[in-house]
């Protein structure tokens, strides 16, 4: 396989590819380092990629699991399972005249099948989980995460142990327990139910915790969020990329994916600016940003995006220089804004979104607003969640008119509505 060792992102360390998140040395996260070879065809590897399957496996040069790259013999068990990616990439003209915008694009990742980007990253954590040998799937979840586990799990005949915090969306709740996952509800906030689920993975180790021992892994599907929007948009790059930050990881593997294909040559030209997008009730990253800071204070959460509620973000120093030295930044947004954002991008564009993308709507409004995106800018808006999953977010922001079933009432009302 192409992905070679883990390294710590801090001291530089090596590791050998197993189920081990964090530097025995420094404490500093680790990642999958790869090695595709002194040359690379890029034409063979592009082409290799337009031939292959209609989900993250296309990328299979660049996640990292066994076996090589896809082809007609090396379709291992391994990859079986419910398939995540290549979602939308639509053409948001309406928005973007709305906001006096030129080109914006909405990538739908509430296409997936348990309606968030999650089942990607759950895809690649699950696969390299039964590489290794693991027999159940585990995870500390904000919603989300804990929907595409038990599904995954589901799909491939493993038991599921998925841990959360207990004022969640009912949606999210109900959308968990039905896949027969062991559903357990912490009386805690997000961050506390990572501490548990941390020291959990330790008594527990035939449990892949996905974002917790196989964090390296799990985190290396965000990248092809970044590798379709390439070639969605006809093998070039976008120039600026709007992404919501919970933990920070989705934002600084886009990031890397973008870097990745320019490092390879399989795209021309510079990676985009890499906007974070935050809600106030929880914005330790935007906070930071906004100081000058290069770390994030924990914050005590209280927001409408639940989904985006970590208080501690264990990215958050990555993002920071990343949204520097791209020349983006890192925004928050109130959750009157939030509401609004999800009504503006359902009415612009068809694409009902959860809370957490009503906080990428709000931030791209509030960089038009304050002419901070360019005339000739084409912008990415990434909507990591179906909006079918926070229903409460948009009850009351719209009138329902009530009538008898007689014409006579039909028309007073009507007419009562637009007098
Ligand atoms: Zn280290």
């Amino acid at each position: 396989m192409a992905a070679e060792r883990l390294k710590c992102k801090e001291c530089g360390t090596g590791y050998p590819l197993e189920a081990r998140y964090v530097c025995e040395r420094c404490f500093g996260p680790l990642e999958v380092v790869y090695d595709h070879g002194s040359t690379v065809d890029v034409a063979a590897l592009r082409r290799r990629i337009q031939g292959g399957p209609e989900d993250v496996w296309r990328y299979a040069d660049f996640l990292p699991l066994a076996g090589g790259p896809p082809g007609p013999s090396n379709h291992l068990a391994s990859r079986a399972g419910l398939p995540a990616g290549w979602t939308p990439l639509i053409s948001a003209d309406r928005l973007a005249e709305h906001l006096g915008l030129r080109e914006v694009w909405v990538k739908n990742d509430a296409a997936n099948p348990t309606h968030s980007f999650k089942d990607r990253v759950v895809a690649v954590a699950s696969a390299r989980a039964r590489e290794l040998g693991f027999r159940a799937l585990a995870c500390a979840s904000t919603g989300n995460l804990g929907n595409a586990v038990a599904a995954q799990a589901a799909a491939l005949g493993l038991p599921s142990y998925v841990f959360i915090p207990a004022d969640l969306e009912e949606q999210k709740v109900l959308g968990t327990g039905v896949y027969g996952a062991n559903l357990v509800s912490v009386n805690g906030n997000y961050d506390e139910v990572n501490r548990l689920c941390t020291e959990l993975s330790a008594e527990h180790d035939d449990w892949a915790f996905v974002n917790i021992n196989m964090r390296p892994y799990y985190a290396e599907g965000s990248k092809t969020v970044a590798f379709e929007i390439v070639e969605q948009l006809g093998w070039e790059m976008p120039d600026r990329c709007i992404v919501p930050i919970a933990s920070g990881s989705l934002f600084t593997k886009i990031h890397r994916g973008f870097e990745e294909w320019l490092e390879l040559g399989l795209v021309t030209g510079e990676v985009p600016a890499m906007n974070g997008a935050q809600a106030a009730g929880c914005a330790p990253v935007a906070n930071a940003f906004a100081a000058g800071e290069d770390f994030c204070q924990p914050v005590k959460p209280n927001t409408i995006a639940k989904s985006l509620a970590i208080g501690n973000p264990a990215d958050g120093p990555y993002v920071l220089e990343l949204a520097r030295r791209t020349g983006g930044g890192v925004d928050a947004v109130s959750d009157e804004q939030i509401r609004e954002g999800i009504s503006l991008l359902a009415q612009t564009t068809g694409i009902f979104t959860e809370t957490a993308g009503g906080v990428s709507v709000a931030v791209l409004s509030e960089l038009a607003r304050r002419g901070e995106i360019d005339a000739d800018e084409r912008v990415v808006l990434v909507i990591t969640g179906d909006g079918l999953k926070t229903l409460d977010a948009v009850r009351g922001t719209f009138h329902t008119h009530q009538i008898e079933p007689t014409l006579d009432s039909f028309e007073a009302t009507i007419a009562q509505a637009i007098a």
